[in-house]
């Protein structure tokens, strides 16, 4: 029995759609600005081809302009970063997202650090990620953001919360700490050494579980009560079909936790939305607007 309550994150996302809509609607009107994004992709990855196309498409929804730059998988780093090159100084673009995982022969952090930070929707530069550790206004990735809203959503102010995060890498576990340190939780960031990891997700009022291990976070390690964030997408074989679960064993997470995001429909759905966010925040601060209520 689910005693939890359900953090719709499809929901929130196509609320946030809308406003970002209607706040590109606002920038047109009153100040000729369009925000454009540019996604670039390199091979024929089946899920960086989906993620792409969803992309385009919301991007064109809300009103922006999208372009998109398809590279063959045997690209020299010297022609990615001339196609990057060529974005940074389009005045028409003004996020620029280099869709990863790339090929093996092209050396990410070179490509991610080309892209002018100022055009950054990914948040991945180590300007941006300088400038969230230090507390400067950045453009933060988008997965993290998308994360946070949807626990102030479910527990409105995050303050004084003792919150763990499970997970350390660049894209996930690392911005979101830093995004909940600023929301002034008590942070904790676990990881595969972390000993008593159970013992660890106990303590904590909000779990965001971004680990890669289906299921992995049972309903008896959390304080009963707990919002739980689950950023984990793992495909799965159960009963004959694939499908998709999240790093937490989500029937058994639902009896003991305040409030639990689905996977599919939690955060997933935020992600595309918080990067067309990023894309206005973007086009604002070049174009020196203020920034509309979204
Ligand atoms: P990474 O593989 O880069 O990082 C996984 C982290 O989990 C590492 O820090 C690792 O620890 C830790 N970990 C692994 N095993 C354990 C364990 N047994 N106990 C505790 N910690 C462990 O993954 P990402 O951060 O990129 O992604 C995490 C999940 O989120 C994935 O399922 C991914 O698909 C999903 N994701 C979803 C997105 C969305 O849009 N919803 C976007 C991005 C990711 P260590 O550092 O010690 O190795």
């Amino acid at each position: 029995m689910c005693a939890a309550k359900v953090i719709d994150g499809k929901k929130f996302a196509e609320g946030l759609r809308g406003r970002i809509a209607t706040a590109i609607a606002g920038l047109k009107s009153d100040h000729d600005l369009e925000p454009g994004l540019a996604v670039v992709l390199v091979g024929e990855d089946p899920a960086s081809q989906v993620y792409v196309r969803n992309k385009a498409k919301q991007t064109v929804e809300v009103g922006m302009k999208s372009v998109e730059h398809k590279l063959d998988a045997s690209t020299s780093e010297a022609d990615l970063l001339a196609v990057v090159e060529q974005l940074n100084n389009d005045p028409t673009i003004h996020g620029i997202l280099v869709q990863l995982p790339l090929p093996d022969h092209i050396d990410e952090n070179k490509v991610i650090n080309s892209i002018n930070p100022d055009k950054d929707v990914d948040g991945f530069h180590v300007i941006n990620t300088g400038r969230l550790a230090t507390g400067q206004d950045s453009l933060v990735p988008c997965t993290p953001v998308g994360s946070v809203m949807l626990a102030k959503d479910a527990l409105g102010s995050l303050s004084g919360l003792e919150a763990v995060v499970i997970g350390r890498s660049n894209i996930v576990g690392k911005p979101v700490a830093q995004l909940l340190l600023q929301e002034n939780c008590t942070v904790t960031i676990a990881h595969s050494r972390t000993k008593d990891l159970p013992g660890v997700v106990g303590r904590a009022d909000l779990v965001i579980a971004a680990v890669g291990r289906a299921e992995m976070v049972k309903g008896d390690w959390l304080k009963p009560g707990a919002c739980v964030i689950d950023v984990g997408i793992n495909r799965i074989e159960r009963d004959g079909k694939n499908r998709i679960v999240g790093d937490c064993d989500y029937e058994d997470c639902a009896k003991t936790a305040g409030s639990i995001t689905p996977v599919p429909g939690g955060v997933g759905p935020m992600t595309i939305a918080c990067l067309l966010h990023n894309t206005v925040h973007a086009a604002c601060a070049i174009k020196g607007v203020p920034v509309p209520e979204m």
